[in-house]
């Protein structure tokens, strides 16, 4: 019986990992600058050695796996890391071959947010039959869903990019590389962008000090209109709100989610539809990497 898993979630600002053991809990956790990881040339044994310090603590035999949470484009059978627009140099990567090869212990890579999915599915104990989606509001606007109980990746492994769909006459380049993606209304980079270069404050002040200006609503507002279009297409039972901006302090939260039932079909699933703020959890993607291996063993 193995009894640990190794759980690493790589973000755009920080790289979160951990032991957690057979009931989910973190026995160890750490957290470290992305940017030690993005100026790292050898990506494969940077993680590598990452892994041996948690190997070192509870004995290889006893490591299920180690499950990495990527906000990477990757292949559908999930072995290969095609791109990472945040990371430097962690693109083109037989990931899962590497590391595994290098490690002796099977390694499972997916995008984080279905890793994050996963967690707030569990931390809530929601019924796992049926539809939950979720949405999470960061550098980007990421989105995931589950049916019953299983991460949905579509026909090539590329379901849920929601920030993607395209917005009309909207001519602004998106990272993805093509034009005109919601995306670009409503992500942490505008944000980031109206606080620095118009309002002069911190991003982490903006919500409460503009949050009543048209272009910080508007955010808001394109954010809850691409919630909209995928509640008025799947009808899920929940939708779980997250991400670093709606975690925000003075994130207008309530006007979020009137504006999305506003833009709902009468009488559901305005009204069937149900909302849950993710925890918030410094863990969740290491906690939820953990939860991932698990189901797929
Ligand atoms: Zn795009």
């Amino acid at each position: 019986m193995k009894r640990y898993y190794i759980g690493v979630e790589i973000g755009g600002t920080n790289l979160r990992s951990g032991l957690i053991d057979a009931n989910f809990h973190a026995e160890q956790f750490r957290k470290i600058p992305t940017s030690l990881f993005a100026r790292e040339k050898d990506k494969i044994g940077f993680l590598a050695r990452l892994a041996e310090e948690y190997i070192a603590v509870c004995g290889r035999e006893n490591v299920a796996a180690v499950t990495m949470a990527l906000a990477s484009l990757m292949d559908k059978e999930r072995t290969v890391v095609y791109s990472s627009p945040m990371i430097p140099g962690f693109e083109g990567i037989s990931l899962v071959d590497g590391l595994s090869r290098k490690l002796g212990i099977p390694v499972i890579i997916e995008k984080d947010v279905n890793i994050l999915l996963r967690y707030e599915i569990w931390r809530n104990h929601l019924p796992t039959e049926g539809i939950i989606a979720g949405t999470f509001l960061g550098t980007g606007l990421g989105n995931a869903m589950c049916i019953d109980g299983r991460v949905y990746a579509g026909h090539s492994g590329t379901a849920c990019e929601l920030g993607h769909i395209p917005v009309p006459d909207l001519e602004e380049m998106c990272g993805c590389g093509k034009k005109g993606c919601v995306e670009l209304l409503t992500c942490g980079r505008l944000l980031y962008k109206l606080a620095t270069e118009k309002y002069g404050c911190r991003v982490d002040d903006i919500f409460e000090l503009y949050g009543q200006e048209q272009p910080v609503r508007d955010i808001v507002r394109y954010c809850a209109v691409a919630i909209a279009a995928e509640i008025t297409i799947l009808d899920p039972a929940y939708m779980i709100l997250g991400g670093g901006v709606m975690e925000m302090k003075g994130f207008p939260m309530d006007d979020l989610q009137q504006t999305v039932r506003e833009n709902l079909r009468i009488p559901n699933p305005r009204d069937s539809i149900r909302f849950v703020p993710a925890s918030g959890d410094s863990e969740a993607g290491v906690i939820g990497a953990a939860l991932h291996a698990a189901d797929r063993n």
